[in-house]
């Protein structure tokens, strides 16, 4: 018998090639609306009518997010759920719903809505709901099926977020179940064939695209700083006197906030900077009309680049940059950094040029550069971060085996035990590989793993109500400020919510102080504290205490007694400590690797080096930075981490050798994976 089967697998093959070629290609003409150009109505609905699953490709720019699913809406498909779009980052999401709902003349939340983590901004009456492809993903959990929903867009596919990705394989299944359930995924490249191929030989139906020709001018050596090449260039093309407004494309908001664009006449240019931390009222800004005679100039990361369109741009700079969250081994954990860009991402770039007239970009990277150093597209996130939160996802789904998920593009197997591993670890899947009742709980919170274990931790040890509101302020960016000329000031007001073992104590203390101010703007403003991210902690921490009630945990202070709370923290961090080695040095227990307190951290420079500790993340700039340190007792890390530490009573040698040290926490050294039944 196993002879035939080569050959059934060849002929196979032959079947699925043919029909990946005879799949269906749809091109047809655009309207012509305000000299917009868009999607024509009527050819897309016939084939959506007649299809339960469409790829549409088209231009950034060309009507893919605002247009379809106002289509859909007025086809009368709204009548029996909602039309759902789902987008890779936050800002677009929120961005595109309020162009969506001024479009169609209603108050944003109404018809149209939108739903971020932590942030939901729709009603009963919603009808169009823009979301990031995480809230997808956990509606999904609650109802497998998508109910609620007539149709479903996935926009920006071509970015393969990971949570995208994931929705992929689930979507698939829900359409196969659901025969009412339309699903579209838009795509602003040609990568499109796969997606066909990958739904089953869908239909594409091409937006055609209208793009003028970009100049295209390659910088002649390799740039040392790109910032400050960026700026000349920019400030070059103001010079040059020629007329049309200017993006560029930065890595990350630092590099955006240190670049200096005073050299630019104030009056007669507009610099608008675009990222995802960005307040949004702010970001609003980039698509208002500057005045006459004024020119704008964008200072963007890569969200400028497919998620968000803004009409007149005619230059394009772009420092060939961007930055990506890639799992680290060195580190054990995923990290942010600034990588080179893919030529896919490069000529995205350039083509925002050429949306309104011919424009030009100047690329500061060299030709051979382009040609032999970038890849050709990115790596899909799904194949270079963590996916312990997938992993966790799945399994609750009733996913047994996750090798065996029907995904496009497999994550490394090593990727994946390596995450199982530290879920293990946490104590939310067991030996086989299951997902146990502390990881049912976990799943529970839109949180990274381990910070919902601290919550569930809590509640024995009687501190939850303090553990939640570190957790909610972990999980808002940017509490304290520190503005320009007023640095000083602003670390002194800051030094006195310090806390000296724990900067999570820290956020305790900041927090409980804003309470008991009956949480006060004026307050904020004198201790050079953000307002609008407070207000955010309190109604994150009002969604997280929302689900803990409902999970039937209870709510206890434990009052000023604060070694508890370190424990706890200790608890679900114990895999991420380090002990301390020479004055104010550290290095990670389990790996050696040395690593530092941040400057802005309650414990630096303050006197205190306690023995061990335990890190919230890492950041990697110049040096490997923790971030959000406490100080841990070692026997804490040998009682909580038992799979990495030990205590060994030191012998008299030692203890001579060693000077005081009565115990030495050793770390594991760990010889597999626990992977028995993984
Ligand atoms: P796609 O998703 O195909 O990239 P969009 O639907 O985002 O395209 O945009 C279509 C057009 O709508 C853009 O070319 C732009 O002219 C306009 N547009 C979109 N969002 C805004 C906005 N916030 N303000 C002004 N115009 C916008
Ligand atoms: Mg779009």
């Amino acid at each position: 018998q196993r002879q035939y089967l080569p050959i059934f697998v060849s002929i196979f093959h032959l079947l699925c090639r043919r029909s990946i070629q005879t799949s269906l290609f749809f091109s047809f003409k655009s309207t012509i609306l305000d000299g917009r150009l868009l999607p024509d109505r009527h050819s897309f609905l016939a084939i959506y009518r007649d299809n339960n699953i469409v790829i549409v490709v088209g231009e950034t720019g060309s009507g893919k997010t605002t247009q379809l699913t106002q289509y859909l809406h007025e086809d009368g498909y709204t009548s029996y759920g909602m039309v759902g779009c789902t987008q890779p980052r936050r800002v677009a999401a929120m961005s595109v719903a309020k162009r969506v709902s001024e479009e169609i003349g209603s108050n944003l939340g109404d018809e149209v809505g939108y739903a971020i983590r932590f942030e939901d901004c729709t009603s009963e009456k919603t009808l169009i709901k823009y979301m990031t492809d995480g809230i997808l993903l956990r509606e999904s959990l609650r109802e497998s099926d998508l109910d609620h929903y007539s149709a479903v867009i996935m926009d920006e596919a071509h970015e393969r977020s990971l949570n995208t990705d994931v929705l992929f394989g689930l979507l698939r299944e829900v359409v196969s179940r659901r025969t009412d359930l339309k699903l579209i995924v838009t795509s602003a490249t040609m990568d499109s064939d796969k997606f066909a191929a990958f739904f089953g030989n869908v239909p594409i139906f091409h937006i055609p695209g209208r793009t003028f020709p970009v100049d295209i001018l390659f910088s002649k050596t390799p740039q040392e700083d790109y910032v400050e090449a960026a700026v000349k260039q920019a400030l070059q093309i103001h010079l040059s006197g020629l007329m049309g407004d200017i993006l560029i494309f930065m890595p990350g908001q630092e590099d955006i906030e240190v670049s200096d664009m005073s050299g630019f006449i104030p009056l007669l240019v507009a610099v608008l900077p675009i990222y995802s931390q960005l307040p949004s009222d702010l970001q609003a800004k980039i698509f208002q009309k500057a005045p006459d005679g004024v020119r704008k100039c964008i200072v963007a990361t890569n969200i400028a680049e497919t998620s968000l369109t803004v009409d007149g741009i005619m230059f394009v700079v772009d420092s060939g940059y961007c930055k990506l969250k890639v799992f680290n081994p060195r580190i054990g954990m995923d990290a942010l950094q600034v990588f080179p860009i893919s030529q896919a991402n490069a000529n995205q770039r350039s083509g925002r040029a050429g949306r309104t007239g011919p424009g030009q970009c100047y690329r500061l990277y060299t030709q051979s550069a382009y040609k032999n150093e970038m890849l050709t597209t990115t790596i899909p996130e799904i194949q270079r971060t963590n996916l312990a939160n997938v992993v966790l996802l799945l399994k609750s789904l009733g996913v047994q085996d996750l090798l065996l998920f029907h995904f496009m593009d497999p994550p490394p197997e090593d990727n994946m035990l390596n995450s199982m591993y530290q879920l293990w670890i946490l104590g939310a899947l067991d030996n086989t590989g299951a997902l146990t009742p502390t990881g049912r709980l976990m799943v529970e919170f839109p949180l990274d793993p381990a910070l919902s274990k601290m919550l569930i931790v809590s509640c024995d040890m009687c501190c939850s109500a303090d553990i939640l509101i570190i957790v909610s302020m972990l999980s808002v960016p940017a509490i304290f400020y520190r503005p320009k000329g007023r640095e000083e000031e602003s670390d002194q007001v800051r030094e006195k919510f310090s806390v000296p073992e724990s900067d999570h104590l820290t956020y305790l203390n900041v927090y409980m102080q804003w309470k008991n101010n009956n949480y006060s703007s004026i307050w904020c403003n004198d201790h050079f504290i953000h307002t609008k991210a407070m207000r955010k902690v309190r109604e994150v921490r009002s969604q997280l205490k929302d689900i803990m009630v409902q999970q039937k945990m209870n709510l206890v202070s434990c009052g000023s007694d604060w070694d508890i709370i370190r424990k706890c923290i200790c608890a679900a961090y114990f895999h991420q400590a380090a002990k301390l080695k020479g004055i104010g040095e550290y290095v990670n227990v389990r790996t050696g690797m040395p690593c530092h307190l941040h400057p802005t951290s309650s414990l630096f420079g303050m006197g205190y080096t306690p023995d061990y500790i335990i890190y919230h993340e890492l950041v990697m700039t110049t040096k490997e930075y923790m971030q959000c340190v406490t100080a841990v007792d070692g026997e804490w890390l040998a009682e909580l981490g038992p799979m990495f530490y030990s205590v060994k009573q030191a012998g008299k040698t030692e203890e001579r050798q060693e000077g005081s040290f009565q115990f030495q926490i050793r770390a594991k050294k760990l010889i597999s994976h626990p992977s028995a039944g993984f």
